[in-house]
């Protein structure tokens, strides 16, 4: 009976090994100890590494685990099915822990599905799945920041600054001519900071007009293309930009700049969302007139202190994330107003 069992042990061992091998992905973290029979390490799906803004995230993220965690860090290249294909990677992997920033937050109910019948906790990140797909398990999270709360930053931001400007009105109607890049649609960030920052102006007793609004995908290019269309159609009739974040706020500013504003005393309100570096560089030369800190520092560190106690089979709390959770599964950091006057603050 004996002789017979050793070469099966060594045949399976064999195969695994060989299953490992073909499992490996191309990204860059190492194997850690733990092989197949399940370790602490954390999967990473970022929706996509261009992403000026989740670039700042990833950043935080391995800051956070470093000396602490291995983590396997995978660009989902802004498809679903490759994120879908690299969360059954992790699940092949047994992995502790995953940590998940959604291209569809509307697919998070089949990775939950996944991450269930493996026992892999999931924290999801940025984009936050639905009430219903949260509440599908019990070792679901999510960090994030309420996007209704930096759409209302960002509108009150430019009250404050028409306010203080009514030479701004340069039609003189009293009434604000405003362009709207919108991020992703679909997205939380994109349709609540869309609708809470024009909110937030009327609010403040200001009457708006929409000369238009369209989606740049949250992207610089993109917002720079459409910027100038709307130039075209639009031109002096337009008394101010709101964009959904930095990076297509940016791509505007260039779109204004080609069109003479920016200097000799031409000047258009523009504002964003997010604080990144090239925003605030914007901000200190005066071109950008305000944005919003949308703190990829905590939402890294949250996130990977959640996805790590997780792996640990531990229940996430204050004591051992340092991090409130709100209602058992969430943790939200705070955004914050920032001008050329408290920059220093986002840095
Ligand atoms: C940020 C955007 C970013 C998006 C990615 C948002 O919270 O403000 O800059 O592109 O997340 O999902
Ligand atoms: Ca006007």
């Amino acid at each position: 009976m004996k002789k017979k069992w050793i070469p099966l042990v060594v045949v399976g061992a064999l195969a695994v090994t060989a299953l490992a091998a073909c499992g490996k992905s191309d990204d860059k973290a190492s194997e850690s100890a733990g092989g197949d029979k399940g370790n602490s390490k954390i999967g990473v799906a970022i929706y996509k590494f261009d992403d000026t803004f989740m670039s700042g995230v990833r950043a935080a993220i391995e800051g956070a685990a470093s000396g602490k965690a291995t983590l396997d860090i995978v660009d989902s290249q802004n498809s679903q099915p490759t994120q879908n294909d690299k969360v059954d990677l992790f699940v092949s992997k047994k992995y502790g822990a995953m940590a998940i920033n959604p291209v569809d937050r509307t697919a998070a109910g089949v990775i939950i599905d996944k991450a269930k019948d493996a026992d892999i906790p999931v924290v999801f990140l940025n984009r936050e799945p639905s009430a219903d797909d949260m509440k599908k398990w019990d070792k679901v999270y999510y960090v994030g920041a309420k996007a209704e709360q930096s759409g209302t930053m960002e509108g009150e931001l430019l009250a404050e600054y028409w306010k203080a400007h009514p030479e701004m009105d340069t039609n003189k109607d009293g009434v604000l001519q405003y362009i709207m890049l919108k991020g992703e649609p679909g997205h939380q960030d994109a349709e609540l900071r869309t609708k809470f920052s024009i909110k937030a102006i009327e609010d403040a007793g200001i009457k708006v007009e929409k000369l238009a609004e369209d989606t740049a995908m949250w992207d610089r290019v993109k917002a720079q293309d459409k910027m100038q269309t709307f130039l075209s159609a639009h031109g002096s009739k337009i008394e101010a930009v709101l964009a959904n974040n930095d990076d297509m706020a940016l791509g505007a500013i260039e779109a204004l700049k080609a069109a003479g504003y920016f200097k000799d005393g031409k000047f258009l309100p523009v504002v964003g969302v997010d604080a990144t570096a090239p925003a605030l560089q914007a901000l200190s030369d005066g071109t950008l007139l305000g944005t919003v800190l949308n703190d990829a520092k905590n939402q890294g560190k949250a996130t990977f202190e959640l996805a790590n106690v997780l792996s640990k089979g531990e229940t996430p709390s204050k004591d051992n994330t340092g991090y409130d959770i709100t209602d058992g599964k969430y943790v939200w950091i705070a955004y914050k107003k920032i001008t050329k006057d408290n920059m220093n603050d986002a840095k």
